[in-house]
């Protein structure tokens, strides 16, 4: 194994499960890097313990003096940005460039989390004559943040910087699938000068998800995954009265009109399919072409062959991905759907073992369809006709998923309309992957997204914090008569 077995990280030092271990592949040539401990839920229990422990003083810092700390972990995250990008791309398959871009949106995150100071002063307002109303942010107490494989770098960091200076204290349970990036934002934090207990890790499944929701010494738990275990667990942690926000999955619509700028639409559409191997709850995954839109689809197709597996392309997560990606492909092609080009039975010289998925574009796919209507998580593009905007947004609207919606066209009016009238929580006009950049916040609608507000941005404040309404009167002679 390339990396040693990896530990949870308990009170700054490192623990090993208890129930075993899993090995941890890389999808770039199949072979077995290193190892997850699988911990029971005393091992959760411990995490629990040290991070109410150090909540008692981290708290009590003022937010000046926690933030110091995330501006040397923002300065770590660029030495290292070359080392932690390599290992994203080891753990995940993504190619270099993509682990790249997803290690420096940590530190755009890390960088708005250390503007807090600047968001979350209180506002105070004299409410009656000589009484004052002052309203102050307190941190929520122990946050639990649950993620998924996609982003083993950044989707902690959705959470992470701006948990932690708001005065909360943490416990991250990355996914099995790529538990090694995790630890190393664990060591960056300690070098840093982060307190011990502040951060923790434990890894794990199903088993410590279920013993978060229900362990009581946890505040607030953030989970970014899967539609289906996202239901799950904000059922299972609100009903044991946490705070919750659960980020799901996706079925993002691109609608394209015809007036689209034809080399612009093919060439964002294209990377937005087939970007981080279609595997971003941002991806475009179903495009509904309105009217005559031919021309766009053949320069689509034109783009989608210029990206090759193994070079601009990385590998699909695991076996079990490519396998399920393929089949989509295969039942909507015996369903009578046109694969223009196929990405099946990908094969990269000297990494035959490797879980690739080529670029795959399939035309006149109907909204039936099980591939036009599931998650794909994978660069496939399903391509769909409809004859009006209203027809296509009619599509749009009936998906139960609600992360993203695109539209390309040159009409202001056009883009306006779709704007207002798709059911998704971001929106691009003429971008494939309509991510809002800091301090605009990230989060879906409908299915792709569980609770109230966002997972990043000045949104998050309100789920990291808890304000406290404190009203004032010192002095007699202002003769207030209704604020006894
Ligand atoms: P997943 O739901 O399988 O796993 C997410 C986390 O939940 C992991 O830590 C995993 O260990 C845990 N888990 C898995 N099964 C569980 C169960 N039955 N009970 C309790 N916990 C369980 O998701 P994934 O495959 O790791 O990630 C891909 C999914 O994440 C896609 O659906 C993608 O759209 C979604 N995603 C959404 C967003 C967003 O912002 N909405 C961002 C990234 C990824």
């Amino acid at each position: 194994m390339k990396y040693p077995a990896v530990s949870n990280f308990i009170n700054g030092e490192l623990i090993p499960g208890s129930n075993g271990v899993l090995d941890v592949y890389s999808p770039i040539d199949g072979t077995i890097i290193s190892q997850v401990p699988i911990s029971s839920s005393s091992i959760l229990n411990k995490a629990v313990d040290s991070a109410r422990d150090a909540f008692k003083s981290w708290s009590q810092k003022p937010i000046k003096e926690r933030v110091q700390v995330f501006f040397k972990y923002r300065n770590l995250l660029e030495e290292n940005a070359e080392d932690l990008t390599n290992l994203v791309s080891e753990e995940n398959g993504k190619t270099y460039s993509e682990a790249k871009a997803e290690v420096l949106k940590s530190i755009e995150l890390t960088e708005f989390a250390c503007s807090m100071p600047q968001l979350v002063s209180g506002e105070v307002l004299e409410v009656s004559k000589g009484v004052e109303c002052r309203i102050e942010k307190f941190p929520v107490g122990v946050i639990a943040s649950i993620t998924p494989f996609n982003f083993p770098n950044m989707v902690p960091n959705w959470t992470l910087p701006n948990a932690l200076v708001l005065g909360n204290t943490m416990i991250l349970k990355p996914s099995e699938q790529v538990p090694l990036s995790a630890n190393r934002l664990a060591d960056l934090l300690k070098e840093a000068g982060l307190p011990d207990g502040v951060f923790n890790i434990v890894h794990g499944q199903k088993e410590i998800v279920e013993a978060i929701c229900d362990n009581p010494g946890i505040d607030g738990v953030t989970f970014v995954g899967s539609t289906k275990v996202a239901k799950i667990v904000y059922a299972r942690a609100t009903s044991k009265l946490k705070r919750a926000l659960c980020l799901g999955g996706a079925k993002n619509h691109l609608i394209v009109l015809p007036d689209a700028n034809v080399e612009m639409t093919a060439s964002d559409v294209a990377a937005s399919m087939s970007g981080c191997a279609g595997q971003r709850c941002m991806a475009a995954s179903a495009m509904v072409g309105v009217g005559a839109v031919d021309h766009i689809i053949e320069k689509i197709c034109e783009e989608a062959r210029k990206i090759i597996p193994g070079e601009n392309l990385g590998a699909v997560i695991s076996k079990a991905a490519k396998e399920r990606i393929e089949n989509y492909i295969t039942e909507a092609e015996q369903q009578g759907a046109k694969i223009l080009v196929d990405g099946r039975n990908a094969i990269v010289k000297g990494k035959e073992n490797g879980f690739y998925v080529g670029p795959t574009v399939i035309d006149f796919v109907k909204p039936g369809m099980k591939i036009a209507k599931e998650e794909v998580f994978g660069p496939v593009l399903s391509i769909m006709r409809s004859e009006t905007i209203d027809e296509a947004l009619e599509i749009e609207n009936s998906s139960p998923y609600g992360n993203a919606a695109s539209v390309f066209t040159q009409s202001g009016g056009a883009s306006r309309y779709v704007a207002e009238k798709a059911s998704a929580g971001m929106i691009g006009v003429n971008i494939g992957v309509p991510v809002p950049r800091e301090p605009f916040s990230f989060g879906g609608w409908n299915e792709s997204m569980f609770g109230v507000g966002d997972i990043t941005g000045k949104s998050s404040i309100e789920f990291l914090t808890k304000s406290k309404k404190i009203t004032t009167k010192w002095n007699p002679e202002s003769k207030t008569n209704w604020m006894s």
